[in-house]
């Protein structure tokens, strides 16, 4: 079973799951106000390979990632555009998942937007203010941390420690400048909900508590998101189910920063100026390689420069793919690509990768290992040892696919990344027997002029 470091225990640890044979998983998403930046680009990606990964292995992954289509920046965004709040997050969330389609991150099994869930909030906030947790000021209702006696297990700081960093802030009815707004109170012009605590719109803290109970249900497996939610969103979001006595995340894991020229990522830094601008210049999968080759937890530099050496990296697997007519677009799993009787070398190279991929999900040394398995089958067939070549070269694309990564053939180079990864999604829902996707996915192939037949080993498409 897969090891990952849990932030909570400062560990690495055996993620346990719940119910055997699934996993859990929630993952903070964007708020959607502006076009995705390159931080944006890595938890997704991260987070996605770790997902399909899992599922490569054999397990069932519900994977649940928020829009958070209501708050602040998005008012400020409609104010100044002179449009509404609905229309903005509606904008924007279209922005990114076309960016999300071209880097190829799956669509979650569920996308929660929080103006749907407002009701569910403002359950959760009238129990903090039953049980005296959350208490009411003249701006909306605040939770109290002091009322957790944990608080700050997920910072690594205990509160005192906390609560002298804190900055002190000009809402003088808080009782500690660490308390947090789970409901802030309608002001004119924003949208607002009714509640019996007083119209208006919830916190973000609360949103994310919500709404992965809501969907995964109690001591669900892992919650995930960027280094930069740890505290103190993370920290909020537990204290909130630890008010309430119910079982959260059992697992907390954290991506790391994206540096820009030794710097971290900040929407106004940069050479690539957003996603967006960086996928119109690139091949759109060699951000993926380029977040793979570092660890999930390790700061990346993500420049021209270092875009451009995993752009050249990822014509050598292409490379490959041609010489081997590794096919690029099958539905992949460990089970399978190992029924499929190849030698003991190649077995023992996708165990190898298996284990690297479970010790802490260390995909850099896993790529380390495919790039030199793959200088192994280029010196087999110059050797003449064509057949030993190929079935290594069809475990590395094996291997690749099920951490997201599509190669492209020769004779196939017409279908591009993002065809490809559509026609795997497909075989995993006709697997999952998800009907209703596996068709969505069929009508988007047909759109982009595809015929889609239902081969035995998967979908098949020709022009
Ligand atoms: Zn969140």
């Amino acid at each position: 079973m897969v090891r990952l470091y849990d932030s909570l225990s400062g560990t690495v640890r055996e993620l346990r799951l719940r119910d055997p044979g699934r996993v859990s998983i929630y993952v903070c998403g964007p708020t959607v106000y502006d076009f995705p930046h390159l931080g944006h680009g890595r938890f997704t990606l991260v987070w996605d390979a770790l997902r399909r990964w899992l599922s490569y292995t054999g397990l069932e992954v519900t994977y649940v990632s928020n829009i958070t289509d209501i708050d602040d920046n998005i008012i400020a965004r409609a104010n100044r555009d002179g449009r509404t709040e609905a229309e903005v997050a509606g904008e924007y969330e279209d922005h990114w998942w076309k960016a999300m389609a071209a880097i190829g991150v799956a669509r979650p099994t569920h996308t929660p937007h929080a103006t749907e869930f407002v009701a569910a909030m403002v359950e959760t906030i009238s129990s903090l203010i039953l049980r005296n947790i959350a208490y009411r000021t003249s701006d909306g209702v605040y939770f109290d941390v002091s009322r957790v006696a944990d608080y700050g297990l997920l910072a690594g700081q205990p509160l005192e420690s906390l609560r002298a960093g804190a900055r002190v802030e000009m809402v003088l009815e808080k009782r500690s400048p660490l308390d947090f707004a789970v409901w802030k109170n309608a002001k004119a012009g924003e949208p607002s909900w009714p509640a019996p605590f007083g119209d208006g719109r919830p916190g973000w803290h609360t949103e994310c508590v919500v709404m992965s109970l809501d969907l995964l249900g109690p001591g669900f497996d892992l919650h995930c998101g960027g280094m930069d939610l740890r505290f103190p969103h993370h920290e909020n979001e537990r204290a909130q189910a630890s008010a309430l006595d119910l079982p959260f995340a059992q697992h907390w894991a954290h991506n790391g920063w994206v540096m820009v020229g030794g710097d971290k990522m900040s929407k106004s830094l940069g050479n690539f100026t957003s996603l967006t601008d960086m996928l119109a210049q690139t091949d759109s999968r060699a951000y993926r390689l380029l977040v793979l080759r570092s660890h999930y937890r390790s700061p990346i530099e993500v420049t021209p420069t270092t875009v451009a050496d995993a752009e050249r990296s990822l014509e050598r697997f292409d490379a490959m793919a041609r010489r081997f007519d590794v096919p690029v677009h099958r539905s992949e799993n460990f089970a399978r690509s190992r029924e499929l009787n190849w030698s003991e070398e190649t077995l023992a190279l996708l165990d190898r990768v298996g284990a690297l991929l479970e010790n802490d999900f260390d995909t850099p040394q896993a790529i380390a290992t495919l790039f030199e398995a793959l200088t192994v089958a280029n010196a087999a067939a110059d050797g003449g040892e064509m057949d030993r070549g190929r079935a290594l070269a069809h475990a590395i694309g094996s291997l690749l696919a099920g951490l997201g990564l599509a190669l492209r053939g020769e004779e196939k180079a017409d279908i591009d990344g993002e065809t490809a990864l559509l026609v795997r999604e497909r075989d995993e829902a006709r697997a999952g027997k998800n009907w209703s996707e596996a068709d969505r996915l069929r009508d988007e192939l047909v759109a982009r002029g595809w015929k889609v037949e239902d081969g035995s080993a998967g979908t098949i498409i020709r022009r």
